[in-house]
C-alpha cells in the first residue's frame, strides 16, 4: 500500500495545499481536477474580493515550494480577488507541482475499497481504495489509493431557496429568473439584468452581504433598481457581523457597508420569510410566498445566497463518519455548528478531528464542513498539513496545532438566528471568549479520538 499515491481530489485552495503538504513529506499525491485549469471553482467567482488578506491566503507549504521557483509573493496586506488568487497563486503553484502530479480535466465519480462494498468487514482496511474516474474525453478509469483527501469543495451544490431544504414549489421552472452566485456587475449582461428592475437577495451569510453592498451600488447609480433582501431569522439582529470587533477587518468592513445600505434604505427588508413557492406573474416576473404566506410581489430577479452543501453520492461505498445536521466529522462538527456558535472561534483542528471509520480516508477544505458556513481557508491548510503528518507517520506533528484562528465578534450562527424570538443570537454560550490556546484546544489530543484515522500507518 505504501507503494501506492495519496489521492487528492479538487485543485482548489486545499487540495493544492494537500499536494504540496505530501510532496513535502515525501509521499505521492496524485490531484485529479473536474476543471480544465486549477482554481477552477474560484474561478467562478473571479469578481468577488476576498475578506482575507494574502497573508493568510497562502499555504505554508504552498509557500516553501513556491519559493524554488520564480514565484514573486503577493503584498501579504492586500487583499485579493477570487481571479487573483488563481492568477498570482494557484496556477503557479499548480505549475511548480507540476503535470505529473495534478490531472485536470479528470472528475472523481466514485471512491471505493477494491473488491469490497460497503457492507464487507473482512479483508477491507488491508485493501486500497480504487478511485473511479473519468476523463472530459469520456474515457473512464480506475486508480488504487492508499489514502484518499477528499478537497472538492462545495461550490457545486448550492442549497435550494426552499427554507426546508428542498426546492420551493416552481423554483425550478422559474430557473430563468434565478441565480445562486454573487453577480458580476462588471459584466454588462449581468449588470442590465439588475439594472431598473427589482432583485430579491435571500441569505443572511457573507455571500449575501457581498450581494447587497454590490447590488446597493448599482441602486444608488441606476434609479428604478429596486433591492428586497428577505431573511429567515425573525430580526436582522447581527448579521451584518462584528464590525470592528471582526478579528478580519475586511469581513467586519463587509457587514457594515452592507449594514449602511440598509440605513440609506436602498433595500426593503423582509425577515421572518421562509420561502415556500416561486410564482410566475402574467408579467413574466415572479412572486415568491413565504411558508406563512407573505409575499414579495414583482421580481425580476431572485440572488439566492443560501449557502452549500457536501456532494456526497460518489463516496456512498465509504463508511462516512458524519454528523446528521451538519454532514461534517462527527468530531469537528460541534467545533462549527451555527446552532451553536459561528464566532469563527473554530479550533483549529486535524487529522484526529477529521478521522472516519474508513481509515485513510479524509474530507478536507470548505467540503470538511459540511453545512456549516464559516470555513476559511487557513483552516484548510491547517487540516492538510495535519493529515500529510499523519499520513507520513509523524504522529507528534499531526496532533500539533499550528494555527490561531481570528474570531468574527459574532456570537450565535444561522440556526440560532432562526429562531424569531431570538433577536440579538445571544446565545449565552459564551463562545465569543477569547480563544483557547493552542496547546490547550480540546480536541487536538489523539487520546480523545476512538477512530483511528490512517489505519495502518498508525
Ligand atoms: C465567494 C466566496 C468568498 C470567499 N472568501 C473567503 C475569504 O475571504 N477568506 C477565506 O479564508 N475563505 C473564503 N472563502 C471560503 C473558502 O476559502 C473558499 O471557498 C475556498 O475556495 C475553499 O477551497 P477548497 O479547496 O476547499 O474548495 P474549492 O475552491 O471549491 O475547490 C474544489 C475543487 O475541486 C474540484 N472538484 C469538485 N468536484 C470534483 C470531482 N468530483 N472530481 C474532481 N474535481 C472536483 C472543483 O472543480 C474545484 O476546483 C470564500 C468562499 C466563497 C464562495
Amino acid at each position: 500500500m505504501d507503494e501506492l499515491p495519496v489521492v487528492v481530489v479538487g485543485a482548489g485552495p486545499i487540495g493544492l495545499a494537500a499536494a504540496a503538504e505530501l510532496r513535502e513529506r515525501g509521499l505521492t499525491p496524485v490531484v485529479f481536477e473536474r476543471g480544465s485549469s486549477a482554481g477552477a471553482a474560484v474561478s467562478e467567482w473571479n469578481h468577488v474580493r476576498l475578506f482575507s488578506r494574502w497573508g493568510e491566503l497562502i499555504a505554508p507549504a504552498a509557500r516553501r515550494l513556491l519559493a524554488t521557483t520564480d514565484w514573486v509573493a503577493p503584498d501579504a496586506q492586500a487583499y485579493p480577488t477570487g481571479q487573483d488568487w488563481v492568477r498570482e497563486y494557484l496556477l503557479p503553484l499548480a505549475d511548480a507541482l507540476g503535470d505529473n502530479v495534478i490531472r485536470m480535466g479528470t472528475e472523481v465519480v466514485g471512491i471505493g475499497r477494491r473488491g469490497r462494498d460497503r457492507v464487507v468487514d473482512t479483508g477491507r482496511d488491508g485493501e486500497p481504495f480504487t478511485v473511479h474516474i473519468r476523463t472530459v474525453a469520456g474515457r473512464e478509469e480506475r486508480v488504487l489509493a492508499r489514502a484518499v483527501i477528499d478537497a472538492s469543495g462545495t461550490w457545486s451544490l448550492p442549497n435550494p431557496l426552499g427554507a426546508d431544504g428542498l426546492p420551493a414549489l416552481g423554483e425550478s421552472d422559474a430557473a430563468q429568473s434565478i441565480s445562486y452566485r454573487v453577480p458580476d456587475l462588471g459584466d454588462d449582461s449581468v449588470r442590465a439584468r439588475h439594472t431598473g428592475r427589482h432583485t430579491v437577495i435571500a441569505g443572511s451569510g457573507h455571500s449575501a452581504l457581498t450581494a447587497i453592498v454590490a447590488l446597493a451600488g448599482l441602486a444608488r447609480q441606476a434609479p428604478g433598481t429596486r433591492l428586497t433582501w428577505v431573511l429567515r431569522r425573525g430580526e436582522v439582529g447581527d448579521t451584518f457581523g462584528g464590525g470592528d470587533a471582526d478579528q478580519l477587518p475586511a469581513r467586519g468592513a463587509l457587514g457594515a457597508r452592507a449594514k449602511q445600505a440598509v440605513d440609506d434604505g436602498l433595500l426593503q427588508v423582509v425577515t421572518g420569510f421562509r420561502t415556500a413557492a416561486v410564482e410566475p406573474a402574467a408579467d413574466g416576473r415572479v412572486v415568491l410566498v413565504s411558508e406563512s404566506g407573505a409575499r414579495v410581489e414583482e421580481v425580476d430577479r431572485v440572488v439566492a445566497s443560501t449557502g452549500f452543501r457536501p456532494q456526497l453520492s460518489w463516496l456512498s461505498q465509504l463508511r462516512l463518519g458524519l454528523d446528521p445536521v451538519l454532514e461534517a466529522p462527527v468530531q469537528l462538527a460541534p467545533l462549527i455548528d451555527p446552532n451553536v456558535h459561528s464566532c469563527g472561534t473554530v479550533y483549529p483542528h486535524g487529522v484526529y478531528e477529521l478521522a472516519h471509520p474508513e481509515p485513510g480516508l479524509f474530507l478536507a477544505g470548505m467540503k470538511s464542513y459540511g453545512r456549516a458556513p464559516t470555513f476559511l481557508a487557513m483552516t484548510g491548510y491547517e487540516q492538510v498539513r495535519s493529515i500529510a503528518a499523519a499520513l507520513a507517520g509523524d504522529h507528534d506533528a499531526a496532533a500539533r496545532v499550528e494555527l490561531t484562528l481570528p474570531e468574527t465578534g459574532v456570537c450565535g450562527g444561522a440556526g440560532v438566528f432562526d429562531d424569531p424570538d431570538s433577536a440579538s443570537g445571544d446565545t449565552g454560550g459564551g463562545c465569543c471568549g477569547a480563544p483557547a490556546p493552542a496547546a490547550q484546544a480540546p480536541t487536538s489530543a489523539p487520546q480523545l479520538i476512538t477512530l483511528d484515522p490512517v489505519g495502518g500507518a498508525r
